[in-house]
């Protein structure tokens, strides 16, 4: 459940400057794709397209045969789990922050999400920032700390597709292993497109396509994209 396919994608922001000029790849069920390329390339641009957050100029995306532009924004966030680059927290508890999604966990549910991902030391304080109104003190959390509530809210939600943009790109070297294990846990089975700089954060991908310019520079696995380069 979940197939994402993209069928001679063509997309730009602005008419004169196209982004992505004939994108076409598919993620099988179950499976992980990886696309990687240099910043601007256009990566997240896909990933924007396949939520629906811009529709595209010419193509096709489908999930599971079904055009992107049938399936209602809520049936497509019900679907669709992302892990962004920059997480920005609601108004509330990080427990709230983490059950957002899946309103119906039980507090249990939520603990385990955030032990997994390494938040369960913080979970029932608040955001900073967000604290003025209850005279309590505000945590400041770092991007990673951020990124690490993003995680243990996909943890919880568990969507059949999942999104990963550069989730492990604000956290240190250690942190950003063990966060890479909770990852691997929750993307099993799952659809998973994931968005990276570097081939070697995608080793273990199905299948990894180089974006540059707009186009399909490269694909394969990652050991084949190694030989060749
Ligand atoms: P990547 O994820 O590979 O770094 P993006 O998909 O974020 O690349 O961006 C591709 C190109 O589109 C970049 O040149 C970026 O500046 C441009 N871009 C991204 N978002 C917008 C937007 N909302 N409006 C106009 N241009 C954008
Ligand atoms: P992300 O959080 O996935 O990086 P953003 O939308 O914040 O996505 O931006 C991605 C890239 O696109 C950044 O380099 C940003 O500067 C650029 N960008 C975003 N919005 C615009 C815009 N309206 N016009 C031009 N570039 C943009």
């Amino acid at each position: 459940q979940g197939a994402i396919r993209f069928e001679d994608v063509h997309f730009s922001y602005d008419p004169a400057r196209p982004i992505l000029k004939g994108i076409s790849f598919e993620v099988p069920a179950g499976r992980t794709v990886a696309i990687v390329g240099p910043s601007g390339a256009g990566k997240s641009t896909i990933s924007r397209l396949l939520y629906r957050f811009y529709d595209i100029k010419s193509g096709a995306v489908t999930i599971d045969g079904q055009d992107v532009r049938d399936v209602t924004q809520k049936s497509l966030r019900a679907a669709i789990g992302m892990v962004p680059q920059d997480t920005v927290l609601f108004n509330d508890t990080i427990a709230y922050n983490v059950r957002y999604g899946r309103i119906d966990a039980t507090d249990q549910e939520v603990d385990k999400a955030a032990d997994l991902a390494q938040i369960g030391e913080f979970i029932r304080a608040l955001p900073e920032g967000f604290d003025s109104m209850v005279g309590e003190r505000g945590l400041k959390l770092s991007g990673g700390e951020k990124q690490r509530v993003a995680i243990a809210r996909t943890i919880l939600k568990a969507p059949p597709i999942l999104i990963l943009d550069e989730a492990t790109s604000a956290l240190d070297t250690a942190t950003e292993q063990e966060i890479q294990a909770a990852l691997d846990f929750v993307s099993k089975g799952r659809t998973t497109l994931v968005i990276a700089h570097r081939l070697s954060t995608v080793v273990s991908a199905d299948e990894i396509i180089v974006l540059k310019d707009g186009v399909i520079a490269e694909r394969g696995r990652h050991a084949e994209l190694l030989a060749q380069n």
